[in-house]
């Protein structure tokens, strides 16, 4: 019988995409899906180390599948918490059986097999996908300072993934949606000499399947020919990785842009397709950050009317810009303006979605009884609760009935 794994993802959707290739690798070396860790021959941790809660709860995961596993089975953690302290890791997890960085030579028993460069893992083929869509990752690494950010030094300088080979990959999925990630998306193909690359990489995506989703656009890149892109493909959904609206504060974090220009994007987005959605993140607690900072933020999140956003504390991250920065923000302070701003902003998206409410609108079906619009990124956003006899993987027009939060009906 063949031997078996079982592979736990934590964090982005960039480390599903890394989780799914280092799954067609030991598939294509003989091993089979297991159906729960306890019957597992090899136990991989894929984990996140974005802020700290992330990597606590790495850690917890990792005791509690060490605790679960069947004896004998081998437990390996990979993923940025590997590649970024790996060695206190291995010093602190005795119980753990290798730790290894991207491109992790996982295999089976005491001699792990050769180790592949994370940009090679890339490339690699990977499973079909079990839902209608499937994260299809670009570029690896970031050439960007922004001051809260450790990403750079541990994922390293950007490295595009040729146009050739996405494509193969995305006819092998063969999926209805593709979501293109990159931790800086629309930089895509600057590292090679061709800036600007990422638009005919979206036409020619487009050109393969129904829907071309984007995440984490950096808005200075976001140009009048990257928007009329993404509209054309009929998914107007704009994920823009905002950060802040306080000029004076987004300069501490290193950062391009300020409120207005911001809103004069959106506006200008909206005029040329009244249909585009939005998300976007935000930091809050940065250091250095003022009442009035935090003012500026409350009036863009109230003018900007954004389908999405997610508000996170500041994490402070050893060896970033920001880690030597004076002007703390007292945690008990950062909690209330976190409620403050998520308290706006679930109201702002429960309007929006209540607006839909008659619109009929066309929905991917990723299972029964659960579809999106292209209002709602997998995983991330809302979702539209439709008839259950609609086949999964399919598209269906569908009128909405009613909405609840960030959720609608549809029949
Ligand atoms: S764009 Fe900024 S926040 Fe995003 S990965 Fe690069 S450095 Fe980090």
């Amino acid at each position: 019988m063949a031997e078996r794994y079982w592979l736990e993802t934590l964090g982005c959707p960039k480390n599903q995409v890394d989780s799914d290739k280092l799954a067609g690798r030991l598939v294509s070396e003989g091993l089979q899906a297991a159906d729960r860790p306890e019957d597992a021959d090899l136990v991989v941790v894929n984990t996140c180390a974005f802020i700290e809660a992330a990597r606590e709860e790495s850690i917890e995961t990792i005791l509690a599948l060490a605790g679960a596993r069947r004896p004998g089975a081998r437990l390996v953690v990979t993923g940025c918490l590997a590649e970024r302290a790996g060695d206190e890791l291995a010093d602190a997890l005795p119980e753990v059986d290798q730790v290894a960085g991207f491109g992790v030579a996982v295999t089976l028993g005491a001699k792990p097999g050769p180790a592949l460069p994370s940009f090679d893992l890339l490339n690699l083929p990977r499973p079909k996908s079990d839902v209608p869509w499937a994260y299809v990752k670009v570029a690896e690494g970031c050439d960007r300072t922004c001051g809260f950010c450790a990403i750079p030094s541990f994922r390293g300088p950007q490295r595009s993934r040729s146009e050739e080979s996405i494509l193969g990959e995305v006819d092998q999925l063969d999926v209805a949606e593709i979501v293109l990630v990159a931790q800086d998306l629309a930089s895509y193909g600057r590292d090679v000499g061709r800036k600007g690359a990422i638009v005919p990489l979206v036409e020619a995506v487009a050109a393969r399947v129904a829907r071309t989703r984007l995440l984490y656009l950096y808005p200075s890149e976001l140009d009048d020919r990257l928007v009329d892109t993404i509209c054309a493909t009929g998914v107007p959904y704009f994920d823009l990785s905002l950060q802040h609206a306080s000029k004076p504060l987004l300069r501490r974090m290193r950062r391009w842009g300020d409120g207005p220009r911001f809103l004069a994007r959106i506006d200008d987005i909206r005029r040329r397709e009244p249909s585009a959605a939005f998300r976007s993140s935000f930091i809050v607690g940065y250091p250095g950050e003022t009442e009035e900072d935090h003012d500026e933020l409350l009036r863009f999140v109230e003018e900007a009317q954004l389908d999405w956003a997610g508000f996170f504390s500041y994490s402070r991250e050893e060896g970033t810009h920001a880690a030597q920065l004076d002007g703390a923000v007292d945690p008990g302070l950062v909690a209330e303006r976190l409620a403050e701003l998520s308290e706006m902003q679930d109201r702002i998206t429960a309007v929006r979605r209540s607006d839909l409410v008659g619109d009929i609108v066309e929905v991917l079906v990723d299972e029964p009884g659960v579809g999106r619009t292209h209002r709602e990124a997998p995983e991330i956003d809302g979702i539209v609760a439709i008839p259950r006899d609609l086949p999964a993987g399919t598209f269906a027009k569908v009128t909405i009935t009613g909405a609840a939060g960030p959720d609608l009906e549809a029949a």
